[in-house]
């Protein structure tokens, strides 16, 4: 009630007083992320980015030693289920007895419920937050302030080259600054407090596309963030347009979704930069950094991942991600099932000496778009996953221009009320007149690989990055041009 009549208020203000609102929640923000005990992780983790293999392997020993007698004691979730199996604190003694512990997934938490808080917080501040992802599952976390400071710790300090903080930047993540009804610019709003500028995923109509690669063409921005779908759609008018910035940014970072090849060679030479790809969770369980030779590593201060083999493309070998976040005590998770898949190039040493297997790709955070009666695309549902009740999982389904079906998988107490909400949400975010029809199902259509996607769209010339970027591809109005070395980013979870 609360947040609606806020959300109303906040639409009716004029953009001045909206841009004083977001900096204010941005203070806030900041003050969360980067207070407390921000200083003393950043020291730690610049300190843990040059130990040895073997010095990072006996910190997972001992994390883990520590976590699982955590769990044992104070998670009732764990208590139960490692008893009925037998378990104690005592049968871990090394990193490879992990495996004998079950794995968690997404299901086991819905089900586990409050039983896998652990109990040592009772009466400590817990930070809620909602996760939809790519899977349309939208799963509640929580952390306490602590866990936030000394996540965001370690994001800067691997997941951020070239930048700082309090760099200006550009997001383009979805979060909605900006009311549906507007019809003029500009279609975003400024947190001065981050140096931040949030573009509106709302808007993003054919006509308006000028006035967004407009205000990026003279503004110095040090990097953009966001989504690579929602970066996509900018990125491919300023290339059609031969639109460059200025004052190139130093960096890219792409988030939450798979960024093709296409995709990332268009952004680098569409805006003269470097990208980087990121790969972490809402449940800060691994923390996939990319390097400077473009493969990936796992960082094995953060956490413990297991990659359990699914079979090959070409030489390569593919694996599900099995992770343990080493920060986590609130909501630990014990061999967690993320739902991602990664390729690994097997008996080859990165160029960078960072330890761990080479991860060449992350496989299974595709993401398509919906496109609206009016002609937007609109991107990435997360947003909109995260508000809604009762519902266990949430797919988008669009055969017509003017319509989307709306699968949730409900949870018993799903009511017609809840299905309403369901509508009311989708059409209200994604706007331009769109019709919903939602449908319950007992399960979500999958991909051959057993990925479900949070969008599938069956409109012939959809957005589809890999069909888009051939596109471009063949356009001879793109100018090629020299990637810079800039680097780094921020964005991600908890946001
Ligand atoms: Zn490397």
């Amino acid at each position: 009630m609360y947040d609606r009549v806020a959300t109303a208020v906040y639409n009716l203000s004029p953009v001045w007083v909206q841009n004083i609102l977001c900096t204010l929640a941005g203070r806030r923000y900041l003050a969360r992320r980067y207070g407390g005990e921000f200083s003393r992780w950043a020291a730690f983790y610049a300190r843990a980015r040059l130990w040895s293999e073997s010095r990072l392997y006996d910190y997972q020993r001992e994390q883990l030693a520590q976590l699982i007698r955590h769990c044992f004691e104070t998670v009732p979730y764990y208590t139960k289920v490692w008893k009925q199996a037998g378990l104690c604190p005592d049968d871990f003694r090394d990193v490879p007895d992990l495996a004998k512990f079950p794995c968690t997934t997404k299901e086991d938490l819905f089900a586990a419920s409050d039983s896998m808080i652990s109990t040592s917080v009772a009466g400590h501040k817990l930070l809620k937050f909602m996760t939809g992802g790519s899977t349309g599952m939208p799963l509640p976390l929580y952390h306490t302030p602590a866990e936030i400071q000394q996540h965001f710790a370690a994001f800067w300090d691997r997941m951020r080259p070239g930048v700082k903080l309090g760099d200006r930047y550009a997001t383009f993540q979805g979060k909605e600054v900006v009311p549906s009804q507007q019809k003029r610019p500009p279609y975003w709003r400024e947190n001065r407090a981050a140096n931040q500028r949030l573009y509106s995923m709302g808007h993003l109509s054919p006509e308006k596309l000028h006035t967004y690669a407009g205000s990026l063409l003279n503004e110095p921005f040090v990097y953009y963030q966001g989504y690579a779908s929602f970066l996509l759609v900018v990125a491919e008018f300023m290339a059609e347009n031969g639109l460059t910035p200025a004052t190139p940014p130093e960096a890219v970072f792409t988030t939450s979704e798979q960024l093709t090849a296409e995709t990332r060679k268009l952004f680098e030479e569409t805006w003269r930069t470097k990208v980087w790809d990121e790969y972490c969770q809402g449940e800060h369980c691994a923390l996939i950094q990319e390097c400077e030779h473009g493969n990936r590593h796992a960082q094995m201060d953060y956490g413990v991942v297991e990659y359990e083999p699914i079979g090959f493309e070409g030489d390569q070998l593919l694996a599900e991600l099995i992770c343990t976040g080493l920060i986590p005590r609130a909501v630990p998770r014990i061999r967690y099932r993320v739902g991602d898949r990664v390729l690994i190039k097997r008996g080859f040493e990165c160029p960078c000496g960072r330890p761990g297997p080479v991860i060449t790709a992350i496989r299974g955070r595709t993401s398509e778009c919906i496109i609206t009666p009016d002609g937007r695309k609109y991107p990435h549902i997360s947003l909109i996953v995260d508000l809604l009740r009762n519902v266990r999982r949430t797919q988008v389904v669009q055969e017509r221009p003017d319509e989307i079906i709306v699968r949730v998988v409900p949870f018993p107490q799903f009511t017609a009320t809840d299905e309403e909400h369901v509508a009311r949400s989708f059409a209200e975010r994604i706007g331009g007149g769109i019709g919903v029809t939602v449908q319950c199902v007992t399960d979500l259509e999958r991909l051959p690989n057993g990925k479900v996607l949070s969008i599938i769209s069956r409109i012939p010339g959809h957005l589809d990055p890999n069909r888009q970027s051939r596109q471009v591809n063949e356009s001879p109005k793109i100018s090629v041009q020299s990637a810079s070395d800039g680097s780094s980013a921020d964005g991600h979870t908890a946001r």
